[in-house]
Order: C-alpha cells, then sequence, then structure tokens
C-alpha cells in the first residue's frame, strides 16, 4: 500500500508546493508542513508561494546554498518562501510563533523564508 499523501487545508500541493521547475518532485517534511498550517491560521492571511520543495538542479538554478532547506532530492524539504499582505506582519509572527528556527526576511526580493532546519536546535536565528 502506498503510504496516502498529507493534504493541508490553505495550499495546493500540485500547483504550490512541488518544485516550480517542472519535475513535479514532492518530498516535504510532514511536521514542518502541520506547522506552516499552523501558521497560516495564526496569521489569517493568504500566503503566495513562491518556492516550496525544489529538486537540486533547481535549487542550484535558484541560487540556493548546497546545504538549502528547500531540496527535496535525497532528504526531505522544510522550508518555504512566501510573500502576503503585511510583510512586516508576517514576518513578526513567523519569529514570534516558535513553530520555525529559520526566519529570513529578502526585503529586496520581498519574501519571507521560514524554514525548520533540523540541525538547528534551540538555536533561532531571524534575520533582516
Ligand atoms: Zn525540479
Ligand atoms: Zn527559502
Amino acid at each position: 500500500m502506498t503510504k496516502p499523501q498529507i493534504t493541508i487545508e490553505n495550499f495546493d500541493i500540485d500547483t504550490e508546493l512541488k518544485c516550480k521547475c517542472g519535475c513535479n518532485k514532492f518530498n516535504y517534511d510532514n511536521a514542518f508542513l502541520v506547522c506552516l498550517q499552523a501558521y497560516r491560521y495564526l496569521i489569517k492571511q493568504g500566503m503566495n508561494v513562491t518556492s516550496g520543495c525544489r529538486c537540486i538542479k533547481h535549487n542550484t538554478d535558484e541560487g540556493g546554498v548546497s546545504t538549502s532547506l528547500h531540496i527535496c532530492e535525497g532528504k526531505k524539504a522544510s522550508a518555504l518562501d512566501f510573500w502576503c499582505k503585511g510583510m512586516a506582519y508576517a514576518y513578526k509572527k513567523a519569529c514570534d510563533c516558535g513553530l520555525f528556527n529559520e526566519v529570513i526576511w529578502y526585503k529586496s526580493k520581498n519574501i519571507i523564508h521560514i524554514g525548520q532546519d533540523p540541525n538547528q536546535t534551540g538555536n533561532f536565528f531571524c534575520t533582516k
């Protein structure tokens, strides 16, 4: 039996979370997805996903570091980039909610990166 795929209320796996290079790879850490949805409930705001899962090639093309949490090949992805209304509010919530230990607001691109880095225990960082 194949394991059923997780569904999360406010995100569409096919159009939002799979690798956007066209390879359609999807391999997210379920715990991250649960936290992602919890965060979505918290901010009560539609999130426009700019980057979800990335295959290794797409991550390189996007200029992502080789240790990127977006990579879903050989490990599970545990990060997502998005923009929404009220970025300052969304950023503050992402930092304060305790759901993620990697929160980066790329102001030049106007996107927020939220992630769970399993190798970074209890060492929360938030950068602007
Ligand atoms: Zn890909
Ligand atoms: Zn990111």
